[in-house]
């Protein structure tokens, strides 16, 4: 069995099975490397959606693509165009048959399943050193998509929980052509709190209850707005419940809380060029919105260049200061208010062009998008926020 590698991967979720995407494309220029993943098999867990044009990562591979989408807040609805730039879902079972078979065909490259750690990293003589249930191995470099416990993350600023289910009606009950993106529960001082239905056909769609709230919802406490969710669409009619999914991600992920460091006595593992952690609880998900499946992809691009150039990993490349500054005053308005959170987003989506939004939103803006959006929302409120944001730092 192989032991040493020039790189190890722990954990082939999202974040580790991207990177392995790339350097498995590398054909024989590929670096040695081992990925690590404790689960012994790839369920459907999740969905990923994203807005992208053909050219986006994985946007052939896409189940599902929307044109347009509705923003209710049970006031007023805002049916938005986003034709140029459609909305996409992919399911997570696609990706990882992709992953897992473009990895297994280059023989650089091992995927290793149910595998845990059995001790943090610990460098000696310029290598990583792993101790697993499944041997031991060492690496030049190691990139860590280990998500890091909840408690570390306490000064994350929203938190966004989510508890969805995959429904099949019997008769035609969707449109497929559009999304509802968010349908607003009744506002709040708890949380912000909205209703997500994607139909992919007209009887089969997945609707979720979301909340972003200061606090986390665990699925306990969502299944009870969900249900009521699913009676309100169903509305007497018959269906069936394929599957759920729940999630949870930081919004505006605050400096880690005494981050788990791999053993090392010398330096802790942040000061080691060779050491990478990434993934959703280390600054892949925008802030504001929680989408990360495209910055993942971005990120593993840059991360197989460096990894050729030089032979070292990078994490993800923080934001533009404007994208920080105004992601931190929209998230720290919405902690503090959630109540006006359905009559935010309504602005957003009805004073702001769907084009602009939607670059603002996935992380390509120009400064007249950011202006857009700045003016569509309520001056002093944000002026107010702004002051909390510069005064907290
Ligand atoms: C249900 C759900 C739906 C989402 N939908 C969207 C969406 O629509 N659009 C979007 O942009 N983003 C979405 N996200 C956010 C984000 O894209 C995903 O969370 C994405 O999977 C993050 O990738 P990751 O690699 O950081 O984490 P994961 O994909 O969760 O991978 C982490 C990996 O680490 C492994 N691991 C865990 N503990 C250990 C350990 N101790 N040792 C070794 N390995 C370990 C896990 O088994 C897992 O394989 C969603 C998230 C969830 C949970």
């Amino acid at each position: 069995m192989q032991t040493e590698f020039d790189l190890i991967i722990i954990g082939a979720g999202c974040a580790g099975l991207s990177l392995g995407l790339q350097l498995a494309s590398l054909q024989a220029k590929a670096p040695r490397t081992l990925l690590l993943e404790p689960r012994t098999s790839y369920e459907n867990d999740r969905t990923w959606c994203f807005w992208g044009d053909e050219h986006a990562p994985f946007a052939q591979l896409a189940k599902h693509t929307w044109q347009r989408f509705s923003v209710n807040n049970g006031v007023s609805r805002a049916l938005v165009d986003c034709s140029t730039t459609p909305y996409r879902l992919l399911t997570a079972a696609d990706f990882y048959t992709k992953a897992v078979r473009m990895i297994a065909s280059n023989p650089a490259m091992d995927l290793k399943t149910g595998i845990s750690l059995t001790a943090e990293p610990s460098l000696s003589q310029g290598r990583w050193h792993l101790d697993t249930t499944g041997g031991s191995f060492s690496a030049n470099a190691v990139v860590d998509t280990r998500p890091l416990p909840t408690q570390k993350l306490s000064d994350t600023t929203l938190w966004q929980s989510f508890l969805g289910c995959e429904l099949e009606f019997q008769e035609p009950r969707f449109d497929p052509a559009s999304a509802q993106l968010m349908d607003f529960y009744p506002a709040s001082q708890a949380f912000v709190g909205f209703n997500y239905v994607l139909p992919v056909s007209t009887t089969r769609a997945l609707v979720e209850f979301t909340v972003f709230a200061s606090k986390i919802y665990d699925q306990a406490e969502l299944v009870s707005y969900l249900d009521a969710q699913v009676e309100k669409l169903a509305d007497g009619r018959p269906y069936q419940r394929l599957r759920n999914e729940y999630g949870l991600i930081p919004m505006g992920v605050g400096k880690p809380k005494g981050t788990v460091k791999p053993k090392d006595t010398v330096k802790p593992t942040e000061q080691h060029s060779s050491y990478v952690r990434v993934g959703l609880t280390a600054g892949a998900a925008r802030p504001a919105t929680g989408y990360a499946f495209q910055r993942i992809q971005r990120w593993a691009l840059a991360c197989k260049q460096s990894l050729q150039k030089n032979g070292l990993p990078v994490g993800h490349q923080p934001d533009s200061f404007v994208i920080r500054q105004m992601d931190a005053i929209f998230l720290n308005v919405l902690r503090h208010h959630p109540e006006l959170g359905p009559e935010l987003f309504m602005r957003l989506f009805s004073k702001v062009s769907s084009e602009k939004l939607i670059r603002f939103l996935s992380d390509q803006g120009r400064v007249s998008d950011y202006l857009a959006v700045i003016l569509s929302l309520p001056p002093g409120l944000f002026m107010k926020s702004a002051y909390q944001v510069a005064a907290a730092r």
